[in-house]
């Protein structure tokens, strides 16, 4: 039985006094049977600490170091996430590796890199319109996951999440119809099962790309589908809260 999770990326939006009342509302919000995590930008990582110690939600972060320490101006490591208490990160977003050039060996150093810390790397992966257009959506995520695979182990996957999104998916307001997404699922849970099934079984696979409230039960419903990865909405507590509470339903 996987336990449903969603999480929260609050990409590069957010100030002191809307963190606040934000996390407040999400910490009071949180449901039974359903994990939530908030993955915050950098300079917010104390005070979401702070206001989530005690609460049912984790602490997340977008991005982390493929470096342990040294001369890597404006990087963040690892062993510093965990010392603010991150419990999870996301790999690999796909504004890291379109915006950034991250490519799927350095995403898959990422993974290790929090792996070592003791955090759970959520690693992102899907494929762009032309990709999808081209019949090459399960060549690129199959290429992404086994990337990460090749890097640092199937077992390492026991301690990872995977998140499917849909490049075309994210922030565009167009979503993946439940279908789309659970074909994708289930190729990567098939993927993994061929290494190791007690892995795949147990290894949770969210979607993500423009989930709402109103689109989030039917999505969720699917087999393969474990959870969500919410960017927009996740800024707006009811909106991410009814998220959560469509994952409870599921
Ligand atoms: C994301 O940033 O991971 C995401 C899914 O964004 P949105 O929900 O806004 O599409």
């Amino acid at each position: 039985m996987r336990t449903p999770l969603v999480a929260g990326n609050w990409k590069m939006n957010g100030s002191l006094a809307a963190n606040k009342a934000l996390l407040e509302a999400v910490a009071q919000g949180a449901v039974k049977g359903v994990e939530c995590v908030v993955c915050v930008p950098y300079p917010y990582l104390d005070q979401a600490a702070r206001s989530l110690a005690g609460t049912p939600v984790a602490l997340g972060a977008q991005t982390v170091s493929e470096h342990a320490s040294g001369a890597f101006t404006g990087e963040v490591s690892a062993a510093m996430l965990a010392e603010f208490g991150c419990r999870v990160v996301l790999v690999g977003h796909s504004e890291r590796r379109q915006i950034f050039g991250e490519t799927d060996a350095q995403v898959a150093a990422k993974f290790k890199a929090a792996l070592g810390a003791g955090i759970t790397p959520m690693l992102c992966i899907g494929e762009t319109l032309d990709e999808r257009e081209s019949g090459r959506t399960e060549s690129t995520v199959a290429r992404q996951l086994d990337a990460v695979i090749a890097a640092a182990g199937i077992a390492a996957l026991g301690k990872a999440v995977v998140a499917y999104e849909p490049v075309w998916a994210i922030g565009t307001g167009k979503t993946a119809t439940p279908e789309q997404a659970q074909e994708v699922h289930a190729f990567l849970r098939g993927r993994v099962a061929a290494s190791d099934a007690g892995v795949a079984a147990n290894l949770r696979i969210l979607y993500g790309g423009s989930v709402k409230a109103s689109n989030a039960a039917t999505i969720f419903a699917k087999p393969d589908v474990d959870g969500g990865l919410i960017g927009g909405a996740s800024l707006v507590a009811g909106d991410f809260l009814g998220i959560v509470r469509a994952a409870a339903a599921a």
